[in-house]
């Protein structure tokens, strides 16, 4: 990695805290961040670097995913770290910005890199870019990357607008649109398992596949982003970006040692297959939700429209699922369907792929019904399943699941924010979001916002430490599918069988 200045914008809020700076630490644990490498951090108060660089320790100590030991290490690692006042509407700032960033890159020789990192509010994006490029900071020796959090837009219209203003600065290639789901390491595996494993090459296709279940759900309610989330919604806040990213990674074919070029044409390409909704046909394909009072985890939480911060009848979505359809000929006729909720029964993220079986004679679900499973888990653990259905040899006739199974440690896998970070610094895009991606959603999703808006779709409701209302079940049950793992066991990954067979040692993967 050549000498790179991280010019951090949003130096002192809850991302770059929880998440950048831990991720940061991780790197240069790993010896993946050059010598050269420096932060400038920004921020509207008055902070002195000394103090800066105390906050960033204390984010370490708190969030990184390995233990602070050593003293002498992160000294090492904090003597990066600088602070530079900036109010993101005052251009004079970005004067004195780019001389200290002309003076870091003066002592750090070489071809001067500059990554800008926007961990800001949405509102701020436009205003920091137009500076940037006003202010001479752009005009970067190296090369210059811009790095964006979501939210990228409001939607279609919106998103299209900044993406104009974003491009009067930086070109396609230097933006990096961040989808954090993108970094997750389950994530990155998916286009391997299927391109390098002749198993799983040969059935990914309709032929074989019944129906593919991509679930995110969160025990968690609005917490204190009220205001924020009562016009975002589950729809805008997950479905839109990250819902969406998952189904291209599990849905493109990509030949072998493909270029991140060629990643994001396929995945292009899955988004223009996907059959478009229109307005009218929003209720018959998509659920919305909103939980009511509930029981999570034995204890008793509170309605959405008891939140504090929530408008009395807001017809919010705090939970959605929506079947889809790929209309190519490897997935026509596999319905994807997509769920993601607030206070739901369980914090997991995970894709289930449903096999077909060959010879079933009734598509309904039975009593002693074992499908065929693969299963990705995402979050919070790391795994892979797959489920096999088996004579019972206790009960003469009956079925019972074995499970193949494999999981990592957490410790031993690179958080999200690690991958990303790292690839931003070495230009490789694969596993951010395209403008094409994003647009392409925006348009697949506007016709919903639109139903929900002038509310001709129906809001059901859910208690809170549920699966969401009873007709997302519906939605599934209508073509003869069902929600598969939707049980306590699932939340600490598949349950142990007397005869399942485990591999010891999940490092071989
Ligand atoms: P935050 O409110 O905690 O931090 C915002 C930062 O922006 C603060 O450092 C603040 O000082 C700075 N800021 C605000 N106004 C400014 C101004 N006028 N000039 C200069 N700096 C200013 O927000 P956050 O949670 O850290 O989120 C940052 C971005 O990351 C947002 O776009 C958010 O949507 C996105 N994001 C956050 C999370 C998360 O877990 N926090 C997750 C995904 C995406």
């Amino acid at each position: 990695m050549e000498a790179t200045t991280f010019v951090l914008f949003g130096a002192t809020g809850d991302l770059a805290r929880r998440k950048i700076y831990p991720a940061l630490y991780n790197l240069f644990l790993d010896h993946k961040l050059n010598h050269s490498f420096s932060v400038i951090g920004l921020g509207r108060r008055e902070v002195a670097d000394e103090a800066f660089q105390a906050m960033v320790e204390r984010s370490i100590r708190d969030f990184s995913r390995r233990e602070v030991k050593d003293s002498a290490s992160v000294r090492s690692f904090l003597k990066s770290f600088r602070y530079n006042v900036l109010d993101v509407g005052h251009t004079e700032d970005y004067k004195k910005l780019l001389q200290r960033v002309e003076q870091q890159e003066k002592r750090a020789g070489g071809s001067p890199n500059r990554m800008f990192y926007l961990s800001v509010g949405p509102e701020f994006f436009e205003t920091i870019a137009f500076n940037i490029k006003q202010s001479g900071l752009g005009n970067a020796k190296g090369w210059k990357r811009l790095v964006i959090e979501k939210p990228f837009g409001h939607d279609l219209l919106s998103a299209q607008e900044l993406n104009q203003k974003l491009s009067e600065a930086f070109t396609e290639e230097e933006i990096y649109r961040i989808d954090h789901y993108l970094g997750k390491p389950m994530v990155q595996e998916l286009d391997v398992f299927q391109q390098s494993n002749p198993v799983l090459h040969a059935l990914w296709n309709n032929r074989y596949i019944s129906n593919v279940q991509i679930t995110a759900a969160e025990t968690v309610g609005v917490e204190e982003r009220a205001g924020y989330y009562d016009h975002v919604g589950a729809l805008r806040d997950m479905f839109q970006n990250h819902m969406l990213q998952l189904l291209m990674m599990l849905a493109i074919r990509l030949p072998k040692d493909s270029s991140p070029d060629e990643v994001r044409f396929k995945k292009k390409e899955v988004m223009e297959a996907l059959e478009s909704l229109d307005e009218g046909d929003v209720q018959f394909n998509v659920v919305r939700g909103q939980y009511t009072a509930g029981t999570i985890q034995g204890k008793p939480v509170q309605g959405y429209l008891s939140e504090p911060g929530i408008p009395a009848g807001s017809t919010n979505d705090t939970f959605i699922a929506a079947r889809l359809q790929i209309d190519d000929p490897f997935w026509k006729d596999v319905p994807f369907y997509i769920r993601t909720g607030k206070r739901m029964k369980e914090k997991s993220t995970r894709i289930v792929i449903e096999f077909k079986e060959p010879l079933k004679q009734s598509s309904s679900a039975g009593e002693n019904d074992i499908p065929n499973l693969l299963v990705f888990e995402i979050s919070p653990n790391e795994g892979l399943t797959l489920q096999l259905k088996a004579r019972d040899p206790q009960h003469k006739g009956k079925f019972k699941a074995m499970h193949i199974d494999f999981h990592t440690s957490s410790i031993e896998v690179p958080e999200a924010y690690e991958n990303l970070i790292h690839d931003a610094l070495h230009g490789d895009p694969s596993f951010f979001a395209h403008w094409n991606e994003v647009e392409l959603s925006w348009k697949w999703v506007q016709p919903i916002l639109n139903a929900f808006d002038k509310n001709t779709v129906p809001l059901h409701t859910y208690a809170a430490g549920s699966f969401g209302p009873a007709e997302s079940d519906q939605l599934l049950a209508k073509k003869g599918h069902h929600w598969w793992l939707d049980t306590a066991e699932a939340a600490n990954g598949v349950e142990e069988e007397e005869n399942d067979v485990s591999l010891p040692d999940a490092s071989n993967f």
